[in-house]
């Protein structure tokens, strides 16, 4: 059987994938998407049920096309953003095939192009796209052993309150995942343990606009690196029941207990690091320089947004932060449940190109390998801030394609200089 050919095989076909795929389409640059599963697989199927969008309808899109039926200022349901990349897709007869995986990747030798094992047969292609995503591997660090009686899971097999068992529950990790998982276990009348690390927590809304128009407006979507010392700091957002800011002191008001970085287990007792206040601080911090720079940049060009000085009102601290709990015994607070918020990695195993550095991330400018052929899509700061996000990933994926299409153009011309040779 011949050996199915491409010029360009993009890996995965989440949002990523699928933004590729347009700006291919627009370059005139031959492709393929290969998908394991179904087109935005891991918002339907690794995340909570009740996950909606952090950002409004109107912000967390692609350019060339609204969510049909929902509010510009609404957060969307998690399986209608799925939903919405299955449209987007449509919309162009993007050339996605659902259902095969990509087993590995090798370059060819003596000539050039990659050789794909997938679960479908061997591939051709001159070019491959990883667009696997930023969130790949769940993480859970080491720290409770398996045989210590609680059930543990991480926050990508979350899916409702109903999955645990009866008792007390800690989350751990207080980005956007483990505080909206955090809050609706706490809704749901279970006893949680929060356990906060480094974060920063954008007001939701702040003087009639969404924190992502003023990280738009002030420029810090397109941040193109971390700021110093903030590389693992993460952010604290939720779009959850129309959207709230998260306040750590409103959510221990309700009874949830805050506890520091969750460090080490011995014998059935866990021990916090002693920096829940320090955590705490900076978050309140970030969050109040938020409103500055806000404040800054409705005077500067003359805005008529409704002042809102109660945003700048801090509650006072409860006896969780007052007092932080250094180390807990699990069996004497009830804790039956262990929910891991704690990240992902990412793995490109499948990739046998030397494309790495020794952690394994990709060595890349804009999602363009060191080795030539290979590119990245949807990596986490590929070229800023929002990078990993829908709105983000969209501009990254124009740069890729036309770098693609840039190199696609070379060869095409090296094909029909030969082909006016051979008529001559
Ligand atoms: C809980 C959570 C909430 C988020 N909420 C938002 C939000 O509200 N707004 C926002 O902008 N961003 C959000 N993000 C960030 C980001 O938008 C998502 O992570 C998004 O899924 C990333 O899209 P992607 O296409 O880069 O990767 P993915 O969605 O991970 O897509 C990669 C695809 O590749 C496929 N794949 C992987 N390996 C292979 C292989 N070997 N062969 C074939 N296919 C393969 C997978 O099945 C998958 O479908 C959220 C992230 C998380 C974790």
């Amino acid at each position: 059987m011949p050996v199915e050919k491409v010029d360009t095989l993009v890996v995965g076909a989440g949002q990523a994938g699928v933004a590729l795929s347009e700006h291919l389409s627009k370059g005139g640059v031959p492709h393929l998407v290969l998908e394991r599963h179904r087109i935005a697989e891991r918002w339907r199927s690794e995340r909570w049920d009740s996950l909606v969008a952090n950002g409004p309808a109107w912000h967390d899109r692609f350019p060339g096309l609204e969510f049909s039926g929902a509010d510009p200022d609404a957060f969307v349901p998690k399986e209608q953003v799925a939903d919405y990349f299955v449209a987007y897709a449509e919309k162009f007869e993007a050339p996605i095939r659902c259902g095969v995986e990509v087993k590995e990747v090798r370059r060819n030798a003596g000539r050039p192009g990659f050789r794909v094992e997938t679960s479908d047969g061997v591939i051709e292609a001159n070019n491959v796209v990883a667009a696997t995503g930023p969130f790949q591997r769940p993480v859970t660090p080491a720290v409770v052993p398996e045989n210590a009686g609680v059930m543990q899971i991480h926050s990508n097999v979350y899916r409702n309150p109903g999955q645990l068992p009866e008792g007390a529950v800690l989350v751990v990790g207080a980005g956007s995942s483990g505080v909206q998982i955090a809050d609706e276990l706490l809704r749901a009348g279970k006893r949680v343990y929060l356990s906060v690390g480094a974060h920063d927590r954008p007001p939701r809304a702040y003087r009639g606009r969404d924190f992502c128009w003023w990280l738009g407006v002030l420029g810090k979507w397109d941040a193109e690196t971390p700021g110093p010392g903030t590389e693992h700091v993460t952010i604290a957002v939720s779009g959850a029941r129309g959207g709230e800011t998260i306040d750590f002191r409103r959510l221990a008001a309700r009874g949830m207990t805050l506890v520091g970085l969750t460090q080490s287990y011995v014998n059935g007792t866990l021990t916090f690091a002693p920096d829940l206040a320090d955590n705490i601080a900076r978050g309140d911090a970030n969050y109040l320089a938020l409103l500055d720079e806000a404040d800054a940049y409705v005077v500067r060009n003359g805005l008529d947004l409704p002042d809102e000085p109660e945003a700048r009102e801090i509650m006072s601290d409860p006896p969780c932060l007052a007092n932080p709990i250094l180390e807990l015994n699990l069996a004497g607070a009830g804790i039956t449940s262990i929910i891991w918020a704690t990240g992902y990695a990412v793995d490109y195993s499948w990739l046998k190109i030397d494309a790495f550095d020794e952690k394994g991330r990709p060595k890349h400018q804009r999602g363009v390998s060191v080795e030539p052929g290979i590119y990245f899509l949807g990596l986490p700061w590929q070229s800023r801030r929002g990078s990993s996000f829908i709105w983000g990933v969209w501009h990254d994926a124009k740069h890729l394609a036309d770098r693609i299409s840039t190199q696609h153009k070379y060869l095409a011309y090296h094909a029909s200089a030969k082909r006016e040779t051979e008529n001559a």
